[in-house]
């Protein structure tokens, strides 16, 4: 029993991985690209039945008859993925998930599509850029909405 949380970034979704994670990989296929808007995929695979949604209800979108991508219908995360060829599976989105430190890709799938410039990340000049003050999405906290921030 793990006690892995996740969310989308407005917090109208969260789940919970119940079980052991079976994998994590980075996915470089120009599918993922395209689905994903993504440069490259990090997937943390859970079984299903080590998966419930705790909160809220997921959209689904059929990518093709292979696949299809479950985000949030009010912000737009996309949380996980579900393939005809892993059935059995939800591939989630890395960044989805509360603690992601100790989660470490072992693997990567589609190296041939890899972008030529992913192997020299570390290489790029770097900003920090992340004041002490500022935190990643915090659902137990109560979260400004738009309407909060209308003019009266
Ligand atoms: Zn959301
Ligand atoms: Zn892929």
């Amino acid at each position: 029993m793990t006690n892995i949380t996740g969310s989308c970034s407005c917090c109208s979704i969260k789940y919970q991985i119940t079980g052991p994670v079976q994998k994590v990989v980075n996915c470089h296929c120009d599918h993922c690209k395209k689905m994903n808007g993504s440069a490259i995929s990090t997937y943390v695979a859970v079984l299903d039945h080590d998966f419930i949604i705790t909160q809220g209800e997921v959209k689904q979108f059929a990518i093709s008859e292979k696949a299809s991508k479950y985000f949030c219908g009010d912000c737009g995360t996309p949380l996980f993925n579900e393939y005809i060829k892993h059935s059995g599976l939800k591939m989630l989105h890395l960044g989805g998930l509360d603690s992601i430190n100790d989660l470490t890709p072992s693997m990567n799938l589609y190296s041939e599509s890899q972008i030529a410039w992913i192997d020299d990340v570390s290489s790029i000049p770097s900003l920090k850029q992340k004041k002490d003050s500022e935190s990643a999405t915090d659902c137990s906290n109560p979260r400004l909405t738009w309407s909060d921030l209308a003019l009266s």
